[in-house]
């Protein structure tokens, strides 16, 4: 088996490119097969190499890792379209010579008028052909007047392609809705339809991944390389995935994605994870490395229901990857500065308390002021909850604070003991007083590690 990716570099990858990225990654490795990366950048004007660093950077962030690509090359490049000119041009000539390609020099502004008209009778906007039968030497006077055609595929008129899509099962497409399409452009790039087609072929991808997007494109492809005959990948096409807004992802609109995910400090297997999850069911809900992610990956658990971002769901996996970070890794994750009010030698601690309650780098930081630095912050609310609960509530807490081993234990009893509340009415004005916070890290280890004149001052305000 292999399989590619094949972005556009036009921008930065957003989560229905990477899930598509992910899947084509985890079908390869579960299957033992091989992983490529093909850049496809024949839109010059979209295209550029900055995009294209970043979109292999991000790939390599989220762990996937390929055999053949533009970077480590291969033995079937180049892996970046625009350096395969020389090979577009060499199969264009042979669709050429077997009469499945003409020259058309229909121009833009006609093509526009064309489609207006069709529109208006009520016709969908199929090329007429106009230019299909234009006689050799007329063709060669106008390419020796240099006037540049694009190049257009002869569809057949009637009938209809099946194929078998390895997601959504049998498909059948008539072809007389089809339309002779483009192959190659006037500025002489192919089109999207002829570039990704034939380099599948030629790089003897046999499985391809990609969004539902493309589904209407794969009977143009299946043609022209049976035109060409050449092999034909088996086509999968994946459930939409549309974003908050309910609209399908989009580059141009900026929906979620890796700039977004990295800049918010997501962890890699966080972001794989949830993406795994968007139209593949895993039987664990457990978070899991990119290599069990593979074993347990199987075409026949992809869905077809469409997918739709949830931020929330994302965050969940995030809560899990936290959790299973290493120290050293979840202390870097973090960043120096966010320790700069914890004690020498009590990162390691203050870590392991925190740990369940940070989602982001800024929540240790934050942890590390309420605990050491600044202190806790007040609202109104709370303010209201710490007055409410009495001067007797802190007195009889400082009491049990002094009496034993400065522990929760000492402090509750002694407020139960004298007042008779427990249950949240004991516990929530102590962690309002410790932290100002609603939630937060177990109460027990927070007075272990909090000094004990900290303790005492926090609870002796409310006095
Ligand atoms: N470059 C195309 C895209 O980004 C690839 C489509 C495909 O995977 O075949 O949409």
């Amino acid at each position: 088996m292999r399989t590619r990716f094949a972005p556009s570099p036009t921008g930065r990858l957003h989560l229905g490119n990477l899930r598509t990225a992910l899947f084509n990654f985890l079908l390869a490795r579960g299957s033992g097969g091989a992983f490529l990366l093909r850049v496809e950048d024949t839109d010059a004007e979209r295209s550029s190499d900055a995009a294209a660093a970043l979109v292999l950077d991000d790939l390599k962030w989220l762990g996937l890792t390929w055999d053949e690509g533009p970077d480590t090359g291969g033995p079937v490049g180049p892996y970046a379209q625009s350096e395969r000119s020389g090979i577009y041009g060499e199969y264009l000539d042979r669709l050429r010579a077997s009469g499945h390609c003409y020259p058309c020099w229909r121009t833009d502004t006609e093509l526009k008028a064309f489609r207006r008209k069709c529109l208006a009778a009520g016709r969908p906007p199929i090329y007429d052909r106009e230019w299909a039968r234009l006689p050799e030497d007329e063709v060669a006077r106008r390419e020796s007047a240099g006037q540049r055609p694009v190049f257009r595929f002869r569809v057949p008129d009637t009938g209809a392609l099946e194929s078998e899509d390895c997601i959504r099962g049998r498909q059948s497409f008539a072809l007389a809705d089809i339309g002779d399409f483009v192959l190659q452009r006037s500025d002489g790039t192919p089109a999207f339809f002829f570039g990704n087609a034939l380099d599948d072929a030629l790089m003897s991808v046999t499985h391809v991944l990609r969004g539902e997007d493309h589904l209407s494109n794969t009977p143009r492809q299946i043609l022209l390389l049976d035109a060409l005959g050449l092999p034909v990948p088996v086509y999968g096409h994946l459930p939409l995935l549309l974003g908050e807004d309910g609209r399908p992802m989009s580059k141009r609109r900026g929906s979620a994605g890796m700039g977004e995910f990295r800049a918010a400090g997501l962890f890699p297997e966080a972001v794989a994870n949830y993406a795994a999850r968007l139209g593949h069911a895993f039987e664990s809900g457990d978070l899991m490395t990119l290599d069990e992610l593979a074993r347990h990956f199987s075409l026949d658990k992809v869905g077809r229901a469409p997918a739709r971002y949830d931020p929330i769901q994302l965050e969940h996996w995030q809560g899990l990857a936290v959790q299973a970070a290493s120290d050293p890794r979840l202390a870097s994750w973090a960043g120096e500065s966010a320790f700069r009010d914890v004690p020498d030698g009590m990162r390691e601690r203050f870590l392991g308390l925190v740990r369940p309650n940070v989602h982001r780098p800024a929540d240790v930081a934050g942890w590390a002021e309420i605990l050491f630095g600044r202190g806790p912050a007040f609202s109104a609310e709370v303010e209201a909850v710490l007055a409410d609960a009495g001067p007797e509530f802190f007195r009889a807490a400082l009491e049990g604070l002094e009496s034993g081993d400065h522990g929760l234990a000492a402090i509750t009893g002694a407020v139960k003991r004298r007042l008779g509340v427990k249950g949240r009415a004991l516990f929530r004005p102590l962690r309002l007083a410790l932290t100002g916070a609603e939630s937060g890290p177990e109460l027990a280890p927070i007075l272990e590690i909090l000094p004990d004149e900290t303790v005492r001052s926090r609870l002796g305000r409310w006095v």
